[in-house]
C-alpha cells in the first residue's frame, strides 16, 4: 500500500489523475458486477421456488386427473403413475422445506417460518389426498361419481389445491418483496457507490488541484529566492553605481586568472587607473555630476576594452583592468601599454554631463605577473604604485612598475614624512629668480622659487618634494607657509626701500582648489602693510581646465582683493585658448620648452609667436621662461615679448644674493627697476 502510494506521488500530475480515475471507474464497476451477480443469485433461488410451488399443484392436478380417469374407467392409465405423481409433489414440498437438487436445478429451503408453515400443512393436505385416493383405489365400486367418498376426494383436493395456491400466491408476494428490495437496494448501492466515486473524484481532484497549486507556489518561492539570491550576488559583486564588477569579484577573477596562468607559465597584466583631480569635479560640481562622470568613464573603458569581465572599479574613481591569457610577458607587456595609452587618450576627452563640460584626465600604472608580483595583492600594490608614480611625474599618462620605481616610492614615503616634520619646523628657504623687461632690460619683479634644506640630503629642489607634497596633501601647508615667508620677505625689502618689483609666488592647483584658499588668501593680505598689486599669483593652465567655475570665481576674488594671477607653464597642458576670454588674469607665462627650442624648432618658434601675440592681443603681460641666449632675447624682443626670465640673466638666488645682484647691477647702471 505504502509502496503504491509513494508510486503515485511520484508519477507526474496528468498520470496521477489518469490512475486515480481509473481507479474510481474500477470502483464502480465492480460494484456493478458485485450488484449483478446478487441479483442473479437471488432470481435464480426465487424462481426454483416458484417453480417448486407451481410443480406441486402441477404433479398434484396431474395425479387427480390420471386418477379420475382410471376411476372412469380407463384401465389405459396406471395407478402407479398416480402415486408417482403425488410422490413428485410431495418431493417438491419436501425441497421447499430443506432444500435439494434435481439434476436440473438447486433449489433452496425456505426460510420464512409462516410459510414453511404452510407448505407442511400443504404437505398434509398432500397426504390426505393420497390416503383417500389410495382408499377410493381400493374401493373402486363404491367410488362412483357423486358418492360420499368421491365428494370427501374432491373435497380434500380442492383443500390441497387452495392451500397450493396460497403458497403460491405467498412466495410471489415475498419473491415481488425481495424483488423490489433488492431494486431498492440495488438503486440505493449504485448511488452510494456514485456519489463515492463522485466524492472520491472530487476529492482527488481537489487534492491534485491543491498540490499543483502548493507546486506552484513552491516554484514561485523558489524563483523569488534565486531572484533575491541573484541581487545579492550583484550587491556584493558589481557595483551599483556603474555596473562594473566591483573589487570582490576582481580580487576572486584574478585569483583565478592567475591560477591559470601558474598553470600555463603564461601573463596577466594589470592596469590601475585613477581619474586626475577628480574631488575637484565633485567639489566644484556636485556629487551627481560626479557620479555621471564616473557613469561615463566606464562606459568608455568598457568600449575600449570590449571585455566586461575584464574592467572593475575598485572605489571612488579607482578603476581597474584585467588583461590575461597571454602565453608570455612580452605580449602582455605589449597589450597593457597599447590598452593604457588608448585609455589615456580616450578618457580626457571632454566629458558632457547634461549640463557643463567636464574635463578630466586619468594617471594609469600597469604591473604584470609574474615580473611585479605573483599573487592578487603583490600586483595590485605594484599596479597602484605605479599610478602613484604617473600622477607625481605629470599625470594623464601611463606608467609600468618597476624596481626602480619601487625604489622610488619608498623614498617618497620617507620624503612624505620628513616633509612633515620639515613643514612644522620650516627647513625651507625662498630663492628668487628676476625678470626683466625686455624693452628696457629693466628687473620689473621676481619669482619665489621655493628649496629645502635638508637636515641630512642638504638642499633639495621642488621637483625632489612637491610632486610628493601635492600627492599628499601637505602642499596646502606648504604653500601657504611659503606665501607668508615670501610676504614677509617683501614687506621687509619695502621696509627696507629696497625694490623688487612685483613678488611672483607659485600655487599648486591642489592648494588653490581649496575651499578655504581665498579666505586664508584675505587674512593674509590684511595682516601686511604690502600692496596687494605688487603680488602675483602664479597658477598653472590646468587649474583653468579642471575646475572651470570655482577658478573663475576664486580668479575674480584674487582680483578684487587687487592681487595679480598669472598663468604658469602657458602651453604645456591641454587648455584651449578660448580658456583664456573666461578667465581675468594678467599674466601669461610661456613655458620654457618652448623657449629652449627657438633654436632648432621652426614650428616652436611659429607657436611662440602666436602665443606671444594672443597675450599681447588680450591685453596680458607676456613672459617668457627659460631665457638663456641671447639669440633667445632677441627673437623674443622682435616678437614684442614684455618680460623674460632665465639663466640669462640669473639664477634664482637667495635673498642675500639677490639684493647683492640688483645693488650690482644698479651699480653698473645696466639693469635698473
Ligand atoms: P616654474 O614655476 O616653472 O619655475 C621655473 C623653474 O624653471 C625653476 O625651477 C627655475 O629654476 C627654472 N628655470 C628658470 N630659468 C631657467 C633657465 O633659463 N633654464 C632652465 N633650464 N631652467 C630655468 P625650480 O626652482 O626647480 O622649480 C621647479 C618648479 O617647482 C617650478 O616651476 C614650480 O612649478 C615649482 N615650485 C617652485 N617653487 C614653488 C613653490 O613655492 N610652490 C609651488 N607650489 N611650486 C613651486
Ligand atoms: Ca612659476
Ligand atoms: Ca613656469
Amino acid at each position: 500500500m505504502m509502496w503504491l502510494l509513494r508510486s503515485i506521488n511520484n508519477m507526474s500530475s496528468q498520470r496521477r489523475l489518469f490512475v486515480l480515475s481509473l481507479t474510481s471507474t474500477i470502483l464502480l464497476v465492480s460494484f456493478m458486477i458485485f450488484l449483478f451477480y446478487l441479483g442473479n443469485k437471488l432470481i435464480k433461488a426465487q424462481s426454483s421456488k416458484i417453480e417448486a410451488a407451481k410443480e406441486i399443484k402441477y404433479k398434484a392436478t396431474n395425479a387427480h386427473l390420471w386418477f379420475e380417469e382410471i376411476m372412469s374407467g380407463d384401465r389405459g392409465e396406471s395407478i402407479d403413475d398416480v402415486w408417482r405423481d403425488i410422490d413428485q409433489a410431495d418431493w417438491y414440498a419436501g425441497v421447499l422445506l430443506d432444500g435439494g437438487d434435481n439434476n436440473v436445478r438447486k433449489f433452496y429451503p425456505l426460510k420464512d417460518p409462516v410459510l414453511r408453515k404452510d407448505i407442511t400443512s400443504v404437505r398434509k393436505a398432500l397426504t390426505r389426498f393420497e390416503e383417500i385416493a389410495r382408499k377410493r383405489y381400493q374401493n373402486f365400486s363404491d367410488s362412483n361419481p357423486g358418492t360420499e367418498i368421491d365428494i370427501k376426494f374432491d373435497t380434500v383436493f380442492h383443500e390441497f389445491i387452495q392451500l397450493a395456491t396460497s403458497v403460491e400466491t405467498k412466495l410471489h408476494r415475498q419473491v415481488d418483496i425481495e424483488l423490489s428490495f433488492y431494486q431498492k437496494l440495488s438503486f440505493f448501492v449504485i448511488g452510494v457507490s456514485t456519489l463515492l466515486s463522485f466524492l472520491l473524484s472530487r476529492f482527488l481532484y481537489r487534492r491534485e488541484a491543491l498540490r499543483s497549486n502548493l507546486l506552484t507556489s513552491l516554484t514561485d518561492a523558489q524563483i523569488s529566492i534565486e531572484e533575491k539570491n541573484k541581487k545579492l550576488y550583484e550587491l556584493a559583486h558589481y557595483d551599483f553605481l556603474t555596473g562594473l564588477a566591483n573589487r570582490n569579484l576582481f580580487i576572486k577573477r584574478m585569483d583565478t586568472a592567475l591560477v591559470q596562468t601558474m598553470k600555463g607559465n603564461g601573463s596577466v597584466a594589470l592596469l590601475f587607473i585613477d581619474l586626475d583631480h577628480f574631488k575637484i569635479i565633485n567639489d566644484q560640481h556636485g556629487h551627481h555630476i560626479g557620479d555621471r562622470l564616473l557613469q561615463q568613464v566606464a562606459g568608455r573603458l568598457l568600449e575600449t576594452v570590449k571585455d566586461r569581465e575584464s574592467v572593475y572599479r575598485l572605489s571612488g574613481d579607482e578603476f581597474v583592468v584585467l588583461l590575461n591569457n597571454f602565453s608570455a610577458l612580452e605580449s602582455s607587456l605589449l597589450a597593457a601599454e597599447q590598452v593604457a595609452a588608448e585609455l589615456v587618450g580616450v578618457l580626457q576627452n571632454p566629458y558632457q554631463l547634461n549640463g557643463p563640460v567636464v574635463f578630466i584626465t586619468a594617471s594609469i600604472g600597469i604591473s604584470v605577473y609574474p615580473e611585479d608580483g605573483i599573487n592578487t595583492e603583490q600586483l595590485l600594490t605594484a599596479a597602484d604604485q605605479a599610478m602613484y608614480s604617473a600622477k607625481s611625474s605629470g599625470k594623464n599618462h601611463f606608467q609600468f612598475y618597476s624596481k626602480e620605481l619601487s625604489r622610488l616610492i619608498k623614498l617618497q614615503a620617507e620624503v612624505e614624512s620628513d616633509l612633515r616634520v620639515a613643514i612644522q619646523d620650516d627647513q625651507f628657504e625662498l630663492h628668487f629668480q628676476p625678470q626683466w623687461q625686455l624693452a628696457t632690460g629693466k628687473i620689473s619683479g621676481v619669482e619665489v622659487l621655493v628649496r629645502w634644506r635638508h637636515p641630512e640630503r642638504g638642499l633639495l629642489f621642488p621637483i625632489d618634494f612637491i610632486p610628493v607634497a601635492e600627492s599628499s596633501g601637505l602642499i596646502k601647508k606648504l604653500d601657504f607657509l611659503i606665501l607668508r615667508k615670501a610676504i614677509n620677505q617683501l614687506e621687509a625689502w619695502q621696509n627696507g626701500n629696497f625694490d623688487v618689483g612685483i613678488l611672483a609666488i607659485n600655487i599648486s592647483p591642489v592648494c588653490f582648489c581649496q575651499s578655504d584658499f581665498l579666505e586664508k588668501i584675505r587674512h593674509y593680505m590684511k595682516q601686511t602693510c604690502i600692496q596687494a598689486n605688487n603680488v602675483e599669483l602664479e597658477l598653472t593652465e590646468s587649474v583653468l581646465v579642471e575646475n572651470n567655475q570655482h577658478s573663475q570665481m576664486a580668479i575674480r576674488e584674487l582680483k578684487q582683493l587687487g592681487i595679480r594671477v598669472a598663468i604658469d607653464d602657458f602651453g604645456t597642458g591641454y587648455t584651449s585658448m578660448s580658456y583664456l576670454r573666461d578667465f581675468s588674469v594678467d599674466t601669461l607665462k610661456i613655458d620654457r620648452s618652448f623657449v629652449a627650442e627657438i633654436d632648432t624648432s621652426k614650428t616652436s618658434q611659429i607657436i611662440l609667436k602666436n602665443m606671444i601675440s594672443l597675450g599681447v592681443d588680450l591685453g596680458l603681460k607676456v613672459v617668457a621662461e627659460g631665457v638663456e641666449t641671447k639669440a633667445q632675447e632677441k627673437f623674443l624682443t622682435a616678437q614684442n615679448c614684455h618680460t623674460a626670465q632665465g639663466y640669462l640673466l640669473s639664477k634664482p638666488l637667495n635673498s642675500e644674493a639677490l639684493e647683492t645682484f640688483i645693488l650690482s647691477k644698479k651699480a653698473d647702471n645696466i639693469i635698473s627697476i
